[in-house]
C-alpha cells in the first residue's frame, strides 16, 4: 500500500459561508497542512468555523515553485488541503499544476463536491444544460477579438467569468461580435445578499448594468446557439 499522503481538494464558500460541507470542515481539521491562495481570506473562514491547523500560502505566483515542495511532503505522507480564495480549487484558480503533478507521481487527489459559480449560474439561466462549454476567463487582450468569434459560432451553452471592470466592455463585444440576439443570463453576486440574475439580449442586460449599480462578481451565460437560430438571424 502506498504511504504517500492525499492532496484534497476543498471548495470554499462564493459568498454565503454557510456554503461549506461538513466533510470539508472535517478535513480542513484533520489534514496534516492547509494549503492557501490568500491566507489572510481563508484565515477568516478557518476563524469562523474553528479550524486550527498549518496554514501555508500556494497561489498562482508561486504555484510552479511551491510544486516540488508540495509533491516531496505528500510522498513524505502528508496529507494536505488545497484551498482557493473561493469555490472549487483548480476551475479558475490554482491547483491544475498540483493536481497534474500529482497524478504523474501516483498521488492519490480526492475533489470534494461543493462550490462554485458556474453551476448555479448556469443552473439558473435557463438554457439548456445536458451539453456545455465554460471557457473561464476571456483573454484580456492578446487573442480577446480570435476568442469572441470563436464563442460566437459555439452551438453549445457558453459559461464563462468576467471580472467588473470589463462587464460592459464584453457585453458590447458580444454584440459587435455578430451575438446581439443570442440570449444571455449573468449572474450577480450568487449567494450574497444582492444575488441578481439579468436575463435578455446583450443590449439589454447591458443597459440594466449601465443604469444599476455596477457591484460585485459576475458570471456570464450565453444561449444555445443552434444553426436554426443562426439560420433565422441571418434571414432577418
Ligand atoms: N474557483 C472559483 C469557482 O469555483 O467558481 C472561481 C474563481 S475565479 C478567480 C473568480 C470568478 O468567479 C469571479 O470573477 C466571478 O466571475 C466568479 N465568481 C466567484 N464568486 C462569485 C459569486 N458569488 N457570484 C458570481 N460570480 C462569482
Amino acid at each position: 500500500m502506498s504511504e504517500y499522503g492525499k492532496l484534497y481538494l476543498i471548495p470554499t464558500p462564493i459568498g454565503n459561508l454557510e456554503d461549506i460541507t461538513l466533510r470539508a470542515i472535517r478535513i480542513l481539521k484533520e489534514c496534516d497542512l492547509i494549503l492557501a491562495e490568500d491566507t489572510r481570506v481563508t484565515v477568516h473562514l478557518l476563524k469562523h468555523y474553528e479550524i486550527e491547523n498549518k496554514l501555508s500560502s500556494f497561489h498562482s505566483f508561486n504555484e510552479h515553485k511551491a510544486l516540488e515542495r508540495v509533491i516531496s511532503e505528500l510522498e513524505g505522507g502528508k496529507n494536505i488541503a488545497l484551498v482557493s480564495d473561493a469555490g472549487t480549487p483548480g476551475i479558475s484558480d490554482p491547483g491544475f499544476l498540483l493536481v497534474r503533478g500529482c497524478v504523474q507521481k501516483g498521488i492519490a487527489v480526492e475533489c470534494l463536491p461543493g462550490a462554485t459559480a458556474l453551476i448555479p449560474a448556469l443552473v439558473m439561466s435557463g438554457f439548456p444544460t445536458d451539453s456545455f462549454v465554460f471557457e473561464g476567463f476571456p483573454p484580456v487582450k492578446k487573442g480577446r477579438k480570435t476568442w469572441f468569434e470563436q464563442i460566437a459560432k459555439e452551438e453549445r451553452t457558453v459559461v464563462f467569468y468576467e471580472s467588473p471592470h470589463r462587464l460592459l466592455k464584453t457585453l458590447e463585444e458580444l454584440i459587435s461580435s455578430g451575438q446581439e440576439k443570442r440570449n444571455i443570463s449573468v449572474a450577480r453576486e450568487l449567494s450574497k445578499k444582492f444575488e441578481e440574475i439579468v436575463r435578455g439580449t446583450p443590449a439589454e442586460v447591458l443597459h440594466h448594468f449601465n443604469t444599476n449599480i455596477l457591484k460585485g462578481e459576475f458570471v456570464i451565460v450565453l444561449d444555445r446557439n443552434t444553426p436554426e437560430k443562426k439560420r433565422s438571424r441571418d434571414e432577418d
